[in-house]
């Protein structure tokens, strides 16, 4: 028995489904967003949320409350290979000049899956989405646990994950081998605004001020493990001792820190870009690519692709395109947004955590322009304006206004 029926159907709540739910909405488009979890949930995460990000936010109204969760402006990089010296990077500000924050994802996601709620979207939440059958021509039908049946004209992943038959699902061995882990610590020996990022054989992590909780001042330190090394040496505590051990700049930061909040783990990581589209079907977020988390800007990457799916589907719509001219014109633009840091943020992850990448890589560093260089590749461009892409800024303009 069908229960509901829409245009569109978003599966997954986190920021990059809220997104395009949230612009769908505003743009005129009947959209349910379906969510198996309650919200607020923890999520792991080093909760980097880079300035790449605040065009869309400000563009759905929530950036000043997003800010107002935050922690502060995280302006330097300090970057600590496995092996060799360190290395430090300016990062760059948006065009308004505001810098990078730290905010809890448990803050983050709330604001933009109730903005979702507030511009239109139909959220169901808790609601998990089983199995979604059918094709583009005639339309799809959407199975899930706790709300029926759906049917719906187009349908968008955003559910974080690989669709299961991708290649990069199937092949990728050094994805299915990470796990990632975050927790919150207070009493840290570290800049307010600055992140470091710390490596060993087979671990790398980061660590900086995030979005603080009843007058504490706290710190979000994640990481992410190899699972062959995690088998070796145990959870996440042990991870951490071993990164700690081999990395004195961690020990140094970590000295007198206390861990307040219990670990969150989540895996297989499974860095790399997978399929945008699929007769009718919208990979968003995660589940069109995950970036390497050292990077951060994984958040960036589903808030702006959110919103690049949203604009180009109601463009599409609006014009009477097929779902295959959408597509089309999304993929053009997903790629020439994000490819490069797809690219770059795995040749970092090798840096950080292989001693021989680390050594000669900590030596070009110490080349100020390299060192800055490495920061716009990995999606943080410096020119003030140039932090929304070509493509989005050109999407955006033409796209759904809220
Ligand atoms: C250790 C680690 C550290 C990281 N650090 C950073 C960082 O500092 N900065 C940064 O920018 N990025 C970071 N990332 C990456 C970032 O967390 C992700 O890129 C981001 O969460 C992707 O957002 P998303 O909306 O695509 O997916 P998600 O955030 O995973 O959201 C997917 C949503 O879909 C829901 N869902 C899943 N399946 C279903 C279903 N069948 N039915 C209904 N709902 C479903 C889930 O409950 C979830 O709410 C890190 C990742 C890791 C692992």
């Amino acid at each position: 028995m069908v229960e509901e029926a829409c245009d569109v159907v978003v599966i997954g709540g986190g920021p990059a489904g809220a997104v395009a739910g949230a612009l769908l909405a505003a743009g005129g488009v009947d959209v349910i967003v379906a969510e198996q979890k309650t919200f607020p949930r923890q999520k792991v995460c080093g909760e980097f949320l880079s300035p790449g990000a605040f065009p869309v936010l400000t563009r759905m109204g929530v950036l000043g409350e997003v800010l107002d969760r935050a922690g502060p402006e995280i302006t330097e990089l300090a970057m600590y290979p496995s092996v060799g010296l360190k290395i430090r990077a300016r990062l760059p500000s948006d065009g308004a000049g505001r810098f990078a924050r730290g905010v809890g994802r448990h803050h983050l996601d709330t604001i933009l899956l109730d903005r979702a709620r507030r511009l239109g979207a139909r959220v169901l939440s808790p609601c998990h989405v089983r199995k979604v059958v059918g094709e583009s021509r005639d339309g799809f039908v959407v199975h899930t646990d706790q709300c029926g049946v759906i049917e719906s004209k187009l349908i968008v992943f955003a559910n974080g994950l690989p669709p299961a038959t991708s290649k990069a699902a199937q092949r990728s061995k050094l994805m299915r081998q990470m796990v990632g882990f975050k927790a919150y610590f207070e009493g840290c020996e570290l800049d307010d605004h600055t992140i470091g990022l710390y490596g060993c054989r087979g671990i790398y992590g980061g660590l900086q001020r995030t979005g603080d909780a009843a007058g504490t001042r706290r710190y979000n330190l994640a990481f992410v493990a190899r699972r062959a090394v995690m088998e070796h040496l145990g959870g996440a505590d042990a991870l951490l001792s071993r990164l700690r051990q081999s990395n004195h700049a961690l020990d140094r930061a970590l000295a007198k820190a206390r861990r307040i909040d219990r670990w969150y783990a989540w895996g297989p990581l499974q860095p790399g870009m997978r399929r945008l589209f699929d007769d009718g079907k919208f990979y968003v977020g995660n589940a069109a690519g995950e970036v390497q988390p050292l990077v951060g800007e994984g958040l960036t990457l589903a808030i702006r692709s959110g919103a690049l799916a949203a604009d180009t589907i109601c463009l599409g719509l609006r014009g009477g395109m097929s779902a295959a001219e959408i597509a089309a014109r999304y993929e053009v633009l997903w790629r020439e947004d994000f490819s490069g840091r797809h690219y770059w943020g795995n040749w970092f992850a090798t840096m950080m955590t292989h001693p021989v990448a680390g050594l000669v890589g900590s030596i070009l560093g110490q080349i100020r322009p390299v060192a800055q260089w490495g920061v716009g590749v990995s999606g943080k461009p410096f020119s003030p304006g140039t932090t929304v892409g070509k493509s989005s800024s050109r999407i955006i303009k033409g796209g759904a206004q809220s």
